[in-house]
Order: C-alpha cells, then sequence, then structure tokens
C-alpha cells in the first residue's frame, strides 16, 4: 500500500485535545499542544510521534494528523 498524502482532516481544537486527555486520566494543566499530544499517545501505548510527519503520514486514521502536518 502506497503512503497517502492528506491534509483534509480537520485541526483538532485544544479543548478537544484536552477532553481526550482528561478521558485518559491526564492532567492537562498548562502543557502546550505538543507535549499534551505527546501524553496522549503515550497514554494510548502509542509511540509520541506528533510533530514528526513531513508531508505525509501512513498512518491517516490518525486524529492529530491535521495539526502534526502543519508543522
Ligand atoms: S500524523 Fe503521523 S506522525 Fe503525526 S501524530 Fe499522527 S501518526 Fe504521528
Amino acid at each position: 500500500m502506497s503512503p497517502v498524502k492528506t491534509k483534509k482532516q480537520k485541526s483538532m481544537t485544544m479543548p478537544q485535545i484536552r477532553t481526550k486527555a482528561r478521558k485518559l486520566g491526564i492532567t492537562p494543566g498548562k502543557m502546550k499542544k505538543t507535549e499534551l499530544i505527546h501524553s496522549i499517545q503515550q497514554a494510548e501505548n502509542c509511540t509520541p510521534c506528533f510533530g514528526t510527519a513531513v508531508d505525509w503520514c501512513r498512518y491517516t486514521d490518525c486524529c492529530f494528523m491535521a495539526d502534526c502536518l502543519k508543522n
């Protein structure tokens, strides 16, 4: 399967990201977006890869993709 380049998904808002974090038992506090998303990814037993994609990512179902590809 060839990698899919996509930027069509909408970015999650910070309130949405904080809500997702709280559901995983993370206290968002004053964490910045990248730090918070890395915490979420680790809580989900995933690699904290947010911010590392350049132009595309093979994980097309990633809910952070729109933001990740902006970096
Ligand atoms: S788009 Fe890819 S690199 Fe970025 S957070 Fe999602 S899985 Fe990780």
